[in-house]
């Protein structure tokens, strides 16, 4: 995997001309290898961060550096191809599709990638292992826990092997023995070389983290 630099400089964001501007010009370097969290008490702009890093967002100034090029104004067809290869989002809120079965969610990201149901099938399977999900892989998202459904979207945004990984209080709904789980996930994504940032206020996962980042 090649290692990907993610960086920011100098980034702003508001959501309305006149609303509150987050960041107060943020710059930061997040290291592949490495599990950054973002903390900060709750409205900082925690869940707005991933999202401009993920390029869902377009930040008001500054830039959103990947590999040293700034790929925050990109054309939008260029940004979801970037963000199909490469990013892997845990979103804080995950909506599974309801009417879709269990690895058929985990499946979804690689059709946005360009890979077949088949080549990504067996890798499916070994994350729902991971998690104690095997058994849950044909059932529908309406017959999965809360808890089951946050470890779901682990491993959907850890399906392509995405070299960025962006995870918005991953273990919020989790006890501590699968918020234990998905974080060695993440550190163990993190020494596969990928570059992991976690938006988080849990002193659980603040404590095994490698770096902070204070918002
Ligand atoms: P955190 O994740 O740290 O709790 P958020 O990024 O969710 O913070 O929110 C930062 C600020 O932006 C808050 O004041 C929040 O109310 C506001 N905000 C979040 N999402 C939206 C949105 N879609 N539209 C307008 N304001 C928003
Ligand atoms: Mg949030």
């Amino acid at each position: 995997m090649a290692e990907s630099t993610l960086a920011v400089r100098d980034l702003r964001f508001a959501y309305r001309r006149g609303a509150e501007e987050l960041f107060g010009g943020l710059s930061h370097d997040f290291e592949p290898g490495q599990v950054t969290a973002v903390t900060g008490p709750s409205g900082r702009g925690k869940s707005t961060l991933l999202h401009v890093l993920g390029l869902l967002l377009t930040p008001t100034a500054g830039e959103v550096l990947l590999d040293g090029r700034d790929v925050s104004r990109v054309r939008d067809s260029a940004r979801s191809a970037i963000r199909a290869s490469r990013v892997g989002f845990v979103f804080q809120d995950s909506e599974l599709d309801q009417a879709r079965k269990v690895i058929d969610s985990v499946l979804e990201p690689a059709l946005y990638a360009g890979n077949s149901r088949q080549e990504r099938l067996a890798h499916a399977r070994e994350l729902l292992d991971r998690f104690g999900l095997a058994e849950r892989a044909n059932h529908r998202p309406g017959q999965v826990s809360g808890g089951q459904a946050q470890r779901l979207a682990v491993c959907r945004a850890l399906l392509n092997s995405p070299d960025i990984v962006l995870a918005d209080e991953p273990t919020g709904n989790l006890d501590r023995g699968n918020a234990e789980l998905v974080l060695q996930t993440l550190r163990s994504t993190a020494v596969g070389g990928s570059t992991v940032i976690v938006a988080t206020h849990d002193p659980f996962v603040l404590d095994q983290v490698d770096r902070l980042v204070a918002l």
